[in-house]
């Protein structure tokens, strides 16, 4: 049993609607994983009620996605989990790579200053599910049900039709639309008859979590042939209670069940540590990993989101991340078209938005694991003279691939200044008097248009706001002024940066979606240009 989580235990109880005939609801999300806990708690925060159906119950057990990136952990403050995940997740930006016995680089994936949250934070994955599940219980519209294993779906003119299996038998649901968040082996995606394509790997993975008192940086450490583990690779990361994750290379041949042996997995963790170092075991499982995805992730009225949808090696830590995102991009969508103020077609751009960001992941995550494991002497030559060069050329380490780790996805293009359509809002801190916030906490809800000012409004600067808060309710605004403008009154861009990071001087503008991504930006405010992106954001022309 492992010593520093008990998971908790979630009672299964019985539903009014395993009596009689098929109750019918808006929205069924199956699986109760880091993804469809996501998904329910931001449909909540939109005013969407969901049931949720989990064949478990209990959230995540045993070695799983511990480094959460930059941009989930935005989603996470705004969902309204922000202050335990500072509270215990371990802060890192920097990592080093080494090449058997010396360091090649040090790299630092959040130079600049200026943002709310770290490029990453290492938390275990049941942790964030289990704060998911308290905050889907504070907002009170998710209906979880524990021992709900979801064994047949069907499409049915314009409904889904599910069988749920419970400790009572099987009962009959219907719903507008599903959101099949239930994992690698997904049976939404087996009743469907869908198929991934991709590329299975063959490589073994050694993943220890150990408890230990050791004084190694809150730093990601990867190694290339290292002298504790000669032709393989390795890897440290530290979470919180004092555990640290381990992952360990052991090649195409490795019997998974004797290396998971306690006398098997000590010997080479005491090479790696030294004889003097104390450890207990938490965790000690043996992976292979799959790069592939379904061809689309939207089929009819059901959405596949995370790891039913795609499926990435964890070099790059993009599994779960990529995850949240997708419910990150699908919800508000959902929820505008479940309360009319979209066209359906919005939900066609769920996969026109989230299979690019699932190639990206599955791209840079295969092109990591080729990296990390060689599949013959000329790719290992390759692969060690790059490293030799690394060590002293800077060109040479863009060609080293330990994982390329988990960015937000931006469109091509879209990163270019003034920010194009897509990109994920960038962070900057606000100052109003002695209050200091930051930007992407004030982008919370709706659309939201910011306005940046050098000074006090004109009449026809105020003029123009009003008129679109007038014919667009839902239409929330920002004014931010810049850093030396006096008697600002409203947010002020305290560091002076909001120029350089949207690419737009005083007097722009900017129109941001609910999950805070980019419709528009433009150097001047014009009306109508505002009025038809929102309505092109929401497919209503
Ligand atoms: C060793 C390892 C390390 C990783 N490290 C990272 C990392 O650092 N960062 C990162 O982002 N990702 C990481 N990942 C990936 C991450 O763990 C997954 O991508 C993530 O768990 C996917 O979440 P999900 O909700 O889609 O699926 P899951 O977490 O698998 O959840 C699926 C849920 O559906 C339920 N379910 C299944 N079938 C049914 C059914 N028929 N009826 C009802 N319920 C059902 C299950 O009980 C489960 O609760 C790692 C993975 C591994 C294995």
């Amino acid at each position: 049993m492992p010593k520093t989580y008990k998971n908790p235990r979630y009672p299964y109880r019985r539903s009014p609607d395993q009596d009689g005939a098929a109750s019918h609801h808006p929205v069924i999300i199956v699986g109760a994983g880091l993804v469809g806990l996501t998904a329910a708690v931001d449909l909540a925060t939109r005013g969407v009620p969901s049931i949720v159906l989990d064949d478990d119950d209990t959230v995540s057990f045993g070695s799983r996605a511990i480094c959460f990136s930059k941009r989930t952990l935005e989603i996470y403050d705004r969902l309204g989990i922000g202050e335990k995940l500072r509270a215990k997740g371990v802060t890192w930006n920097r990592g080093k790579v080494f090449f058997q016995d010396r360091m090649v680089y040090a790299f630092d994936l959040l130079p600049e200053g200026g943002h709310c949250w770290p490029a990453f934070m290492n938390l275990q994955q049941y942790y964030a599910e289990q704060w998911l599940v308290e905050r889907a219980a504070d907002l009170g519209l998710s209906d979880l049900r524990w021992r709900n294993k979801v064994t047949a779906v069907r499409q049915v003119g314009d409904r889904v039709a599910l069988t749920v299996d419970t400790p009572d038998g099987p009962y009959d649901l219907t719903c507008d639309y599903l959101l099949a968040a239930d994992g690698a082996r997904s049976q939404v995606r087996h009743s469907l008859d869908l198929r991934f394509d991709g590329q299975v790997f063959q490589d073994r993975f050694l993943i220890a979590d150990v408890i230990m008192q050791a004084d190694f940086p809150s730093e990601r450490w990867f190694w290339f042939d290292p002298p504790f583990h000669p032709g393989q690779s390795a890897l440290l990361h530290r979470q919180p209670d004092n555990v640290w994750r381990i992952d360990l290379q052991l090649g195409r041949d490795a019997d998974p069940e004797v290396e998971k042996q306690p006398e098997r997995v000590v010997p080479r963790l005491k090479a790696m540590l030294g004889e003097a170092v104390d450890f207990e075991l938490e965790w000690v499982s043996v992976y292979t990993f799959q790069c592939r995805r379904l061809k689309r992730f939207r089929h009819g009225r059901v959405f596949f989101l995370g790891d039913s949808a795609h499926q990435v090696s964890p070099f790059g830590a993009r599994g779960g991340n990529g995850g949240v995102q997708d419910a990150d991009n699908l919800c508000w969508k959902l929820a505008a078209v479940l309360d009319g103020r979209a066209g359906e077609t919005l939900l066609e751009s769920y996969d026109r938005e989230r299979i690019p960001a699932a190639d990206e992941n599955i791209l840079h995550s295969t092109r990591s694991t080729d990296f990390i494991t060689p599949k013959n002497a000329a790719t290992r030559a390759f692969r060690d003279a790059t490293l030799e060069l690394a060590a002293e050329l800077p060109f040479a380490r863009a060609l080293v691939n330990s994982g390329r780790l988990s960015r937000a996805y931006c469109p091509p293009q879209a990163g270019a200044a003034p920010l194009g359509p897509g990109s994920p809002c960038p962070d900057l801190p606000l100052q109003r008097g002695n209050q200091r916030s930051w930007l992407l906490q004030q982008l919370r809800g709706d659309f939201c248009g910011l306005y940046f000012t050098d000074g006090p409004l004109s009449e026809a600067e105020s003029g123009k706001l009003a008129h679109l808060a007038e014919v667009h309710p839902d239409l929330r605004h920002l004014v931010i002024a810049g850093q030396r403008c006096r008697d600002a009154g409203g947010w002020q861009d305290c560091e002076g940066i909001l120029e350089a990071r949207y690419g737009v001087p005083p007097g722009g503008y900017a129109l941001i979606r609910p999950d805070q991504h980019v419709v528009g930006c433009w150097p001047a405010l014009d009306c109508n240009t505002v009025t038809r992106s929102r309505a092109r954001a929401l497919a209503l022309e």
